[in-house]
């Protein structure tokens, strides 16, 4: 029940243990409300908990403390990307140092009291909404951070939320005073997916980058999971400046390290990479015995070296099934559609 799942949930449970179970009227009435109340006490302390740590860290915007929060939507059908025509949305906002909600808003258009007739002041309406689904997110999320000052007394001058939303351009328009000076973090999750989803996009569109050697399921997973495990490592670096440098690199170089080129690849990254400049060690210290040296890359590697790699793609695909080239074709078209969005999403962190 502490899920939020309400009556029918709780019928459902009681039904496995043979307890019965109060009524709907009565749930609503007595449990609605106390959970009401104990939410809001709940975000109350959490607000407080936040600026009592922002006022310790000496974080304020214009003498007001700052602090950065988490936001998300979700729908009550899932309709990521597709259809946006769900009935109710929910946001909420989390504060990043506590992990602890903070706002919680609802938007609904349907009443089902409404719909079978029932008069407006003989139900409670939830009812809410009217315009288009895609917009429940961002209202509900520049709601929390209007009453921000009010309720909690702090400024939420930076959030980390979903990747492509509406989110950012509302808040920056509509909060006054500090809107313009909110920031935006990406969500790591989020550019991951987004990450994925261009991937799908184009192979979808190219079904000739399919076949082995190129964009195959498999490498368009590891492509994602390069680019998650850049971002993890980096992300617990000290040094924040050195870190996001490093990230660039390492998210621009993925296609290539995953394709089975490391010439460019971080030592601390990437294994192969990290191997070769040992033996490079080994070998010029053993400079009179080079028979020493063997490749040390993976199967694709055998024509990896940076001369062989085109340096403008020939745009039309070989006839005869050249996995090698297929390769390296694919690295090419990754940067030209992805290079852009994922540059864009590292600076924006900084
Ligand atoms: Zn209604
Ligand atoms: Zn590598």
């Amino acid at each position: 029940m502490a899920t939020g799942g309400g009556h029918s949930k709780l019928e459902e449970v009681m039904s496995v243990v043979g307890v019965p179970v109060m009524t709907k009227r009565s749930f609503i009435q007595t449990v609605g409300e106390v959970w009401k109340k104990e939410l809001l006490e709940s975000m109350t302390k959490a607000g407080m908990e936040e600026k009592r740590l922002a006022e310790e860290n000496g974080e304020y915007y214009q003498e007001i403390p700052a602090i950065t929060v988490i936001v998300d939507g979700g729908w009550s059908k899932r309709s990521h990307k597709h259809s946006y025509n769900a009935n109710s949305g929910v946001g909420i906002i989390i504060g990043k140092r506590t992990r602890k909600l903070l706002y919680v808003g609802v938007r609904n258009k349907y009443c089902h009291a409404c719909a079978t007739n029932i008069p407006k002041d003989k139900h409670v309406c939830f009812k809410n909404w009217n315009r288009s689904s895609s917009e429940m997110e961002a209202d509900i999320i520049l709601e929390g951070f209007l009453e921000a000052e009010k309720v909690h007394g702090v400024r939420y001058m930076s959030f980390v939320g979903d990747g492509d939303s509406s989110v950012y351009p509302t808040l920056v328009q509509n909060v006054p005073v500090w809107g313009q000076a909110i920031k935006k973090l990406e969500c790591a999750n989020h550019t991951c997916k987004c990450y994925r989803g261009a991937l799908e996009r184009l192979v979808q569109e190219n079904s000739s980058y399919k076949g082995s050697g190129g964009l195959t399921q498999k490498m368009r997973k590891r492509l994602v999971s390069a680019a998650r495990s850049a971002i993890r490592m980096r992300s617990m670096q000290e040094n924040k400046k050195e870190a996001l440098k490093k990230l660039k690199h390492d998210l621009q170089n993925g296609p290539l390290h995953c394709f089975g080129f490391h010439e460019k690849c971080s030592s601390d990254f990437c294994k192969s990479a990290k191997e070769k400049i040992q033996q490079q060690t080994t070998i010029s210290s053993l400079a009179s015995s080079p028979a020493t040296s063997t490749e040390v890359c993976s199967p694709t590697s055998s024509s990896s070296s940076a001369d062989s790699f085109p340096s403008s793609p020939d745009r039309s695909l070989p006839e005869n099934d050249d996995t090698g080239f297929l390769g390296k074709y694919c690295v090419i078209e990754i940067y030209s559609t992805l290079y852009y969005r994922m540059g864009i999403r590292v600076w924006s962190m900084s």
